[in-house]
């Protein structure tokens, strides 16, 4: 007879009401709370020089009438991709519960959120076929026997990146009111760049 192990497989997605009062209790989140298949996924993105952050926060999403809080997995730090952070999920085992989690994601935080899929190497042509259809959960799935070609998939990334914001200008002043802004992000922010120059008026001023 086949025997099933107890735990089940480990979810990014927790129902909100237990999520609330564990989190009130100060447990939550866990930043161990990782299966040994995803340490070891962990551990190769780092060791190949990304910066990682791990459950950085909780999304609140409503799917079918039940409230679940989604802590992704990986955050890559110092790099955006396509003016999006980028998220790493690892997911042993598929269902189609957390299928439709991550799609919910996606149709809410898709415009702020890369969201990047490794699955086990057997795996990884059921999740494609459920990306058929009306939206894709994921923007890229990776197997986990590519992940070096995932991680320099990324460092590629990181680089474009870092190459980008150092051919722009770093810091503004706008004539009008005088607000200053350093560093690409606070620009983006209080100014906005056009092509490769700053906006010379703040963007509150050009709203006037
Ligand atoms: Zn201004």
């Amino acid at each position: 007879m086949k025997k099933f192990g107890k735990t089940r497989p480990r979810s990014s997605f927790h129902e909100s009401s237990k999520f609330l009062k564990i989190w009130k209790k100060n447990k939550f989140p866990k930043k161990n709370d990782f299966s040994g298949w995803e340490k070891q996924i962990l551990k190769k993105l780092r060791d190949s020089g990304i910066s990682i952050e791990t459950k950085f926060r909780n999304f609140p999403l409503n799917v079918e009438n039940e409230k679940f809080e989604y802590v992704p997995d990986f955050l890559m730090k110092g790099f955006e991709y396509k003016g999006r952070e980028v998220l790493v999920e690892a997911h042993e085992k598929i269902s189609e519960e957390d299928v439709k989690k991550y799609r919910k994601f996606r149709s809410v935080f898709g415009s702020t959120y890369y969201l990047i899929m490794i699955v086990t190497d057997g795996e990884l042509r059921m999740w494609n076929e459920y990306d058929q259809g009306v939206q894709g959960f994921f923007n890229e799935i990776w197997a986990v026997g590519d992940i070096e070609f995932l991680t320099e998939h990324l460092r590629k990334m990181k680089k474009d990146y870092e190459e980008k914001i150092n051919s722009l200008p770093q810091n503004a002043l706008c004539p009008k009111c005088g607000k200053k802004a350093a560093g690409y992000k606070e620009i983006v922010k209080l100014f906005g760049y056009r092509g490769k120059i700053v906006q010379s008026f703040c963007r509150k001023c050009r709203s006037k």
